[in-house]
């Protein structure tokens, strides 16, 4: 009955944009069929730590004492939520709209709790630079909806879409990054076809990223092979052609649903255009391993949706709470991925990717 009421209120959003036509039961399948499955995973043992004493990196950090370990116990094992935005729009209009209030109070909370953002990249390389004993959370905003980026008429930021959110509290607090990749629909973006390489480009300046969601938002579930690699390989084009420094090597799945072929996901080529993927996300509803961590899969990484409920981000932050040996906690420095021995058996050492194993 509820899926049934905002299946109702979502439709009646979309009526009016073709190019979104709304798979809700397929997203909302997807989303709870995947859900949560990390809760039955082994975990570390648990640490008592106080997270609210926190080591600020220096140039190259000493290594951490005994001590220091102790207290911080860092676990660059740990699972990272990557949060998945769509609208952020005055008023909820849909499962997929924040209100500016809930992103803004989605940022104070995890900055009180010592989440910090990062890079979709640094995440990838195993590189995560965070001060040791904080925690890294990855923003992905999905569609390049016009709430996300828009422009006053002297050509400042609108402070009340996601950019001008995220720059006011950068600002706020210098020590949030602005950091995380918008998944864009290049002929949509963000609303105004005028502004769309300015603004993407500003973006990439600002330090966000830039990730493939294709050209149509189509369920590639439907799709021929040589339909799938033209969604893919001419998103990426044309998101380079209008940002000329944009590495586009990242994908959201349109409502999650695969192609057929799912190397596909990774790899393809339309005409002259090619095109390569480093990972997969998908629409729910899990933190993400650790890219070092056996259970990382590159073509399903989850991601944790800024909703109310079972498997929404007040859940998953309840559960590192409840669970903090199982939250990534930083070491403080790049150069070193720190765990706890215990976990060391969880991990792929070639995936540190240059990365000095510490085992405490
Ligand atoms: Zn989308």
């Amino acid at each position: 009955m509820m899926f049934r009421k905002l299946q109702d209120r979502w439709n009646t959003q979309v009526n009016n944009k073709p190019l979104f036509r709304i798979a809700l039961p397929s997203l909302l399948a997807a989303l709870f069929l995947s859900g949560c499955s990390f809760l039955h995973t082994p975990v570390a043992r648990p640490f008592v730590a106080h997270l609210a004493h926190v080591y600020m990196p220096v140039s190259k950090p000493m290594p951490l004492t005994k001590a220091q370990l102790k207290r911080i116990r860092p676990n660059e094992d740990g699972m990272v939520m990557i949060l998945e935005y769509h609208n952020i729009l005055p008023v909820s209009r849909s499962p997929y709209t924040s209100t500016v209030q809930q992103f803004r109070n989605d940022l104070n909370t995890l900055y009180k709790l010592n989440y910090r953002p990062v890079s979709m990249s640094d995440y990838l390389n195993n590189r995560i630079a965070l001060p040791a004993g904080k925690s890294p959370v990855v923003l992905t905003f999905d569609d390049a909806d016009a709430s996300q980026y828009r422009m006053l008429p002297d050509g400042k930021t609108d402070p009340s879409c996601a950019v001008g959110v995220l720059e006011a509290f950068h600002s706020l607090h210098p020590d949030w990054a602005l950091r995380g990749t918008f998944f864009i629909v290049p002929g949509y973006a963000f609303g105004n076809r005028d502004q769309r390489a300015e603004k993407l480009q500003s973006l990439l300046k600002m330090g966000f990223e830039l990730g493939n969601h294709t050209i149509t938002h189509p369920q590639l579930s439907h799709l021929s092979n040589q339909r799938v690699q033209w969604e893919l390989a001419e998103c990426a084009a044309q998101i380079k052609a209008l940002a000329p420094s944009a590495r586009v090597n990242t994908l959201a799945l349109p409502y999650g649903v695969a192609p057929r072929d799912r190397a596909l996901e990774l790899h393809g080529k339309w005409g002259k255009l090619v095109y390569h993927n480093r990972i997969v996300l998908l629409a729910g509803a899990d933190p993400a391993p650790a890219v070092i961590d056996r259970r990382f899969k590159p073509q399903e990484v989850p991601r944790v949706q800024p909703v109310p409920g079972v498997c929404g981000l007040d859940f998953w932050l309840h559960f590192f709470r409840n669970h903090p040996s199982r939250r990534y906690v930083s070491d403080g420095d790049a150069d070193t991925t720190t765990l706890p021995r215990s976990l060391a058996h969880h991990i792929l050492k070639a995936r540190l990717n240059g990365s000095k194993l510490v085992l405490y």
